[in-house]
């Protein structure tokens, strides 16, 4: 191989890994908007004991609600934190409800952990992450709190995207390719200014346990009509689903508009309802880790 070889092959690995690295970004997370926007919101919905100590450190809680999806690829065990693939294992949506392991020690008890790590530990995480919130609380450290609370509102969000608990996360096994970018990127970037997201209320949660796997049993229960309704506009309407873009020397392919709008409004609101509930319950969680640690005063924090 000559020098001028071995330059041209360096710049074509290079680009290939950068457009890999594109499109591993692409999937497996809400939007980075929708995840701040989260974040920003659940510390609005606190009541004023939290909220008046926290509203000044709404940028970094914000900011840092997508610091768990930039180290997915570099931390190890990271990944799998953020899904639960539910649909690997052999029950239904009602079976799921009533006998899946919803504890850690349950879940290792019936399957080995090499199998729930594959497949995604995203709700039992998070009754981790639930401990840790507590302990912070106690410890009056405000980095470690805020850095805790902000992963908290990352994983909180992720259990809320129904293609969060499937095997077929991104369409890949059924001819959809780029589904789970269009549901959790697309449409909130394109319809966030009609959604109402306020949340009146927090609510102390008895069993934490118990709020996180309703989430996920929803998500998962929502997950079909993600797909189906996709799958049958696509059909109606495929030689307008994409827009093209020239940038330079390449062709950007993204989904149109029309098609975006079409979709959205196929799903009745659901990205809305998902999203204003992963604000509500995140702040009731976020309340909840206060009240559990004795409801300290933020104010020594500072
Ligand atoms: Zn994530």
């Amino acid at each position: 191989m000559t020098s001028t070889q071995r330059y041209s092959f360096t710049l074509l690995a290079v680009f290939i890994l950068c457009i890999s690295v594109q499109a591993l970004n692409k999937v497996n997370v809400w939007g980075f908007f929708a995840h701040r926007k989260i974040n920003e919101l659940a510390v609005y919905a606190l009541p004023d004991s939290m909220h008046i100590y926290l509203r000044s450190h709404i940028e970094y809680l914000s900011e840092h609600a997508v610091d768990p999806d930039r180290r997915r690829h570099s931390t190890k065990g990271e990944a799998e934190k953020h899904y639960i693939d539910l649909d690997y294992y052999p029950y239904d949506i009602k079976q799921l409800a009533d006998s899946f392991p919803k504890s850690w020690e349950m879940a290792l008890s019936c399957y080995p952990e090499d199998t729930l790590r594959t497949y995604g530990i995203a709700p039992w995480n998070l009754q981790q992450y639930h401990y840790r919130l507590v302990k912070q609380f106690q410890g009056r450290d405000l980095s470690k709190l805020l850095k805790t609370m902000a992963d908290y509102g990352h994983y909180v969000g992720d259990i809320h995207v129904p293609l969060h608990t499937t095997m077929n996360y991104n369409g890949q096994l059924t001819g959809q390719k780029g589904i789970h970018g269009l549901w959790e990127t697309r449409l909130p970037e394109l319809f966030f200014d009609e959604y109402d997201l306020l949340v009146e209320e927090v609510k102390y949660i008895d069993d934490v346990q118990e709020l996180i796997w309703s989430v996920v049993l929803e998500s998962h229960r929502l997950m079909p009509e993600v797909l189906h309704k996709e799958m049958m506009l696509s059909k109606a309407n495929s030689s307008s689903k994409y827009t093209f873009e020239e940038r330079g020397e390449r062709t950007t392919t993204s989904y149109a508009k029309s098609f975006s709008q079409l979709y959205h409004d196929n799903l009745n609101g659901m990205v809305e309802q998902r999203m204003r509930c992963a604000v509500s319950c995140l702040a009731s969680l976020w309340y909840t880790a206060w009240v559990d640690a004795g409801q300290p005063s933020l104010k020594e924090f500072e």
